[in-house]
């Protein structure tokens, strides 16, 4: 590895931020560049699941004080993570050390993604905002990548971290391929402070999922805040000021997400983005359902109701290691309904630290740690990525066979304790 070193690090998201946090705190240069000040995804507003996997890689990364200022503004850890029929009748629970956990690290949280965010950027002076990539080229053995601004910068190693629409990969893997799977899932949040008494008692302790009868999914999850800001993170970002309830950070709230495939809705493209045809699209899909579930559309701020299409990415071959490499949704996108998408971004980040360190100290050629990388994040991101499509599935079935073994499945693993735990364990194994 010859030095000085220098990472371009594309996209200032999740994974982008980890690894530039853990080359700083390595001392390996490194800048990241991102197209937003602020982030306009509308699921920026909501929660994000940490797993046991993506603690631990943060802990690798963050420097101590930021560990534990991301561990003190996370919400309150979930207690509970259950599956039941639209009829609200319980098929699994997963209670208490089942899904808090009691390792100070390696435990699940639910993180704001705003938090998070705020959590990243602390104390990086290398983050440039308002710089979207281009393209890139390789110049002398050294790649040089080019913004839409006609600004343009130099390095030795370029990182896509630059998500699910990722121009890197466009450009070096262009046959790659990221696709609509149909489904699409109609998402809003309620705020507790004012619809607390109103909210059925099991929904306010944790994570619920519903797979009903007719391919629909419901997925229910809790975002208590227990603490004020610490050390200036954790509150409101002043940029949003005025974006709307979706990006307040301040209030602990519930949010649901219900999902079938996109006919199932009957909705219009322009009915897409209106909130309120959503909300009359998910109370017409819960026709029937629990009144405890049904009350979530009408208990939901209106302003906070959007509409996600769900995508997959496809395997891709591996590649020649070179000076170009790929990191998180950049590489393998997947549904979220593992919920794991961050966690396995965070636990790139973190390997790709650790290659590059172990290249700097001279215990690894440069390319082979990065080919070791690459062939270990194409395995376990497109294992997730088939995973997380295979419990998209599950969830939206319009097979009543196949619903009830599930449902079947699920009973039988509440009544057995060693299988449970076995389930729980794998719950942060990414
Ligand atoms: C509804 C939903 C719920 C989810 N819940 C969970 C969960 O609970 N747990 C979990 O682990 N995962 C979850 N995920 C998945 C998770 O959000 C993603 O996998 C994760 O954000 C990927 O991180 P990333 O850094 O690869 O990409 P991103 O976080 O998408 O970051 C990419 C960054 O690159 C920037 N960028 C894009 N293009 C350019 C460009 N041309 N130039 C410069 N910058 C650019 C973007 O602005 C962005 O900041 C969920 C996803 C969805 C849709």
């Amino acid at each position: 590895m010859s030095e000085p070193f220098h990472v371009l690090i594309i996209g200032g998201g999740i994974g982008g931020l980890t690894l530039a946090q853990g080359l700083k705190r390595n001392g390996i240069s490194a800048a990241v560049y991102e197209r937003d000040r602020t982030l306009t995804d509308r699921l920026q507003g909501y929660r994000v699941h940490i797993s046991p996997t993506g603690g631990l890689a943060l802990h690798e990364c963050l420097p101590p004080h930021l560990f534990d200022v991301f561990d003190r503004t996370c919400g309150a850890p979930t207690s509970a993570l259950r599956f039941f029929t639209e009829q609200m009748r319980l098929l699994l629970a997963f209670d208490g050390d089942f899904v808090a956990g009691t390792d100070p690290v390696a435990r699940h949280r639910s993180a704001s993604r705003i938090t998070l965010r705020q959590v990243l950027l602390a104390e990086l002076d290398n983050v440039h905002f308002a710089k979207t990539f281009q393209r890139y080229e390789e110049q002398r053995g050294r790649i040089v990548a080019y913004f839409d601004d006609g600004t343009r910068a130099e390095g030795d190693l370029l990182v896509a971290a630059d998500g699910g629409g990722s121009r890197v990969r466009r450009q070096f893997l262009p046959d790659a391929q990221r696709v609509e799977t149909g489904v699409i899932g109609i998402a809003g949040k309620i705020f507790l402070d004012t619809a607390r008494e109103r909210i059925a008692r099991p929904l306010l302790d944790g994570i619920s999922l519903v797979s009903a009868r007719g391919g629909l999914g419901l997925f229910v999850a809790i975002q208590e805040v227990t603490g004020g800001p610490v050390g200036g993170i954790g509150g409101n970002e002043p940029a949003l000021a005025g974006a709307g309830n979706l990006y307040d950070n301040t209030r602990s709230y519930l949010m649901w997400g219900l999902s079938a495939k996109r006919e199932k809705f009957s909705l219009t493209d322009v009915e897409l983005a209106d909130s309120a045809a959503l909300a009359t699209a998910a109370a017409r899909g819960m026709a029937g359902w629990s009144r405890a579930f049904r009350d979530l559309v009408d208990l939901a701020d209106p302003t906070t109701i959007s509409c996600l299409p769900i995508r997959t990415s496809v395997p891709v071959a591996p590649w020649r290691t070179g000076r170009v490499t790929l990191l998180g949704d950049a590489i393998h996108s997947m549904t979220p309904y593992r919920g794991i998408g961050a966690n396995v971004a965070i636990k790139d980040a973190a390997r790709l630290k650790r290659a590059l360190v172990a290249a700097r100290r001279g215990e690894r050629a440069l390319d082979d740690a990065i080919h070791d990388y690459e062939t270990g994040m194409l395995d376990y991101g497109f294992r997730a990525v088939r995973n997380s499509l295979k419990a998209m599935h599950q969830t939206v079935t319009d097979s009543l066979p196949a619903l009830m073994i599930s449902r079947l499945t699920l009973r039988a693993i509440n009544t057995l304790p060693p299988v449970k735990h076995i389930v729980a364990r794998r719950l942060g194994e990414e």
